[in-house]
């Protein structure tokens, strides 16, 4: 059997290395790292996390820690590896960063399955493929890729805003409303007027933000972050993201500035904050939020983020097997697909993995069910709208409604027990002859 090439050893590549050759798949995994480094990686290892050591949550009420559960259901070798260089951090995940990628490249290294090739991709691999680059893809690789799916379904940067638990906003502070009643009233609007304006200008003046990289310098230029609007003046926010013009609130009075919450996950669970990509820290992002009116009990679930950040419009190219919609046996996995984090990324090396060997082998093939977070992630990023299409990570607003009636706090653990019981069947019937 001809190998299945793969192109990046990082999270995905790994995983979708992994899980092919345990199933008796030959392949060819090419990583370019140490012979040519990517801005942000340091090392040689395989799956070398680049920023955070964090896998993030990992309990059952925690959409990430239900992907990490199912994916310990298919012996996932990076939650495998992470949890033998474990660190202690609460109820998250997180590793000693080294041990771990050390781990991850000995057991890849060590499969006689797996040929490593080290060297750069710079042309689009035949089939069977799996292109797992990363959200920092070689130029010349991204200029293949780009010869072939077009400019306009690729996507440089992340420019994320904070976003929020719509159960922690309080209503009757803010108020739902459209700028000038166009279409439904779609935002919750959060109002302030001159006195806490000025307060949130200030504090906005000052905050601490996270330091910019070389090579993102033109990610910053091309997506101004509030503060370094606020940089230009006090009325500069006043005229941008949070102008108060058409907002007038139920009595007709204009607040003096607006911040604006657009729903952000079909369920409406989660906002995020209109036009506040920022790269302020962590810690000035929760008091800053927390000094809007009506957010002052916010609880942040993803931070406002500016980084450099490859990935393609996958609504437009991918099915929810990762695979091209025009070339079934090529897949793209990892954040170039469209998902966000490291787990996500080894998740979606997973399911791509499984659906090569599927067709390899003259199976079926099976899209992983919705009910499973990976399936729902798989989907989600295969079916969501084409326009301004973002990375997306593991939430509980990606699985579809309970089907019974059930109170709020009983609503993520049916959740979770139904992901996991849906996936022990769908894992078992996968390896089978139909
Ligand atoms: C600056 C930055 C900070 C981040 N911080 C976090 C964080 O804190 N937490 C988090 O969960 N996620 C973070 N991410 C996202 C993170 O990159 C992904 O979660 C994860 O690493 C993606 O996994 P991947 O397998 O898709 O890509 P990677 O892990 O990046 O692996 C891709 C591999 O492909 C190789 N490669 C690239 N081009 C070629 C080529 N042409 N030929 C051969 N090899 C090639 C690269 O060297 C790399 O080893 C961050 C991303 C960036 C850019």
């Amino acid at each position: 059997m001809n190998p299945v090439t793969i192109v990046g050893a990082g999270l995905a590549g790994c995983e979708a290395a992994y899980q092919l050759a345990k199933r008796n798949i030959p392949v060819r995994l090419y990583e370019m790292r140490p012979k040519k480094m990517t801005p942000a990686h340091k090392s040689g290892y395989f799956a070398e996390l680049v920023c955070s050591n964090s896998l993030r949550g990992d309990t059952l009420m925690q959409g990430v820690g239900v992907l990490k559960a199912e994916m310990r259901l298919w012996s996932s070798l990076i939650i495998d590896c992470a949890a033998l260089h474990r660190v202690p951090a609460g109820h998250a995940l997180a590793v000693d960063r080294e041990g771990f990628a050390a781990e991850v490249h000995r057991r890849i290294r060590e499969h006689p399955l797996i040929e490593i090739v080290e060297d750069e991709v710079k042309r689009l691999p035949e089939a069977p493929a799996i292109i797992a680059s990363g959200p920092l893809t070689s130029e010349a690789l991204l200029e293949a890729l780009r010869g072939v799916i077009g400019e306009e379904t690729l996507h440089f940067f992340d420019a994320a805003s904070p976003v929020i638990r719509a159960d922690s906003v309080d209503t009757d502070v803010c108020y739902w409303k459209s700028r000038y009643d166009k279409g439904t009233a779609d935002y919750l609007n959060c109002p302030m007027d001159e006195v806490t304006y000025k307060a949130f200008y200030e504090a906005l003046s000052r905050a601490p933000k996270t330091p910019l990289k070389d090579f993102e310098y033109n990610v910053f230029e091309r997506c101004m972050p509030i503060e370094e609007m606020a940089r230009r003046g006090e009325k500069t926010l006043l005229f941008g993201p949070m102008k108060p013009v058409g907002l007038e609130q139920g009595d007709g009075k204009r607040p003096h500035a607006v911040v604006q919450l657009r729903q952000d996950d079909a369920r409406s669970s989660l906002f995020n904050l209109v036009g506040f990509q920022t790269r302020l820290t962590q810690a000035a992002q929760k008091a800053i939020v927390r000094m809007i009116p009506g957010l002052e009990k916010a609880v942040i679930v993803r931070y406002g983020a500016m980084h450099k950040n490859t990935y393609v419009n996958a609504p437009m190219l991918l099915d929810e097997t990762y695979a091209f919609k025009t070339r079934p046996d090529c897949h793209i996995a990892g954040q170039l697909a469209g998902v966000e984090g490291y787990v996500e990324s080894a998740s979606s090396g997973l399911v791509a993995a499984i659906s090569l060997y599927r067709s390899l082998t003259g199976k079926s093939q099976r899209a992983f069910p919705k009910e499973t977070m990976m399936g729902a992630l798989s989907d989600y990023v295969a079916t969501t709208s084409k326009r301004g299409f973002q990375p997306m990570n593991a939430n509980f607003g990606l699985l579809p409604e309970p089907d019974v009636k059930l109170k709020k706090r009983e609503r993520k653990p049916y959740l979770a027990e139904r992901a996991l019981s849906t996936m022990k069947t769908f894992r078992e019937t996968v390896d089978d002859r139909s």
